[in-house]
């Protein structure tokens, strides 16, 4: 069976606190066998790096402050992101971007910060992983001034348009795919067979938008075998030509 990669799971959060090792060891039984790990803000930083220690060979962890949490300290939490950054090796800056689903009054910091990061990223030669809600515009408003050839990365649980793919496609971003495709409502498995999976990474966002039949409950990386069994069906292809074509995307991008 081919390697299976979830580009984007919180599996430092509260909510595995009581089984977070049978947890992983459900997702590497389905040959879940890299984990990406965004990050949200500082105080997570330490379960972070623990976690790697815990899982070395299949733990890789993203540095960056996520925009819900873009808040009065923002400046601090980006010195944060910065001395981390200096200190050590990460895969990514993540998750960024602009989210003005909770909170519409911080648009301008919550802009400020993911320029700034998007600097890091091209500083550091690293990729981005950007978070979006109900803020393509925006996004994309920034993404227009910083677009070059250093910055490329993954739009995060994507769950725009056709449009929309084809515009994140084009400032070099990859379509993180994960729970939505699934949901009866997602609208997304409509097009997806017109975006070539050159363009497709899978995640999970756990413990966030669990697939269909686990909708509403826990999410874990284990469930992405559900996505991957939808995609399949997409696509029409095998799960193996799924997990293979996605695993190698993900090496692209960040480059491990
Ligand atoms: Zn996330």
């Amino acid at each position: 069976m081919v390697i299976i990669t979830d580009t984007h799971a919180h599996l430092y959060s509260e909510a595995f606190d009581d089984d977070r090792s049978d947890m992983i060891e459900r997702a590497l039984k389905e040959n879940v066998k890299r984990f990406f790990i965004p990050a949200i803000d500082s105080t997570y930083t330490e379960a972070m790096l623990q976690l790697e220690k815990e899982y070395p060979d299949n733990v890789f962890l993203m540095m960056g402050l996520h925009p819900t949490h873009v808040k009065e300290n923002y400046k601090e939490e980006l010195k944060h992101v910065e001395e981390m950054l200096a200190q050590r090796q990460f895969y990514a800056i993540g998750e960024i971007g602009i989210d003005l689903y909770w909170d519409k009054s911080t648009l301008s910091i919550q802009q400020e910060a993911f320029r700034h990061q998007i600097k890091l990223a091209k500083q550091y030669k690293l990729p981005i992983v950007i978070h979006c809600r109900e803020a393509f515009d925006e996004i994309f408003e920034v993404l227009d001034k910083e677009k070059d050839d250093d910055l490329y990365g993954i739009f995060h649980c994507f769950a725009g348009n056709i449009e929309q793919a084809h515009q994140a496609i084009s400032y070099n971003m990859k379509l993180g795919i994960g729970g939505v495709a699934t949901f009866k409502n997602g609208k997304i498995d409509q097009f997806l067979n017109q975006i070539d999976l050159k363009h497709i990474v899978l995640e999970t966002d756990s413990p966030y938008l669990a697939p269909v039949p686990y909708r509403g409950k826990r999410n874990e990386s284990a469930y992405i075998t559900k996505v991957l069994e939808k995609l399949a069906i997409i696509y029409g292809v095998t799960v193996e030509e799924i997990a293979s074509v996605t695993t190698q995307n993900s090496k692209d991008i960040f480059k491990i």
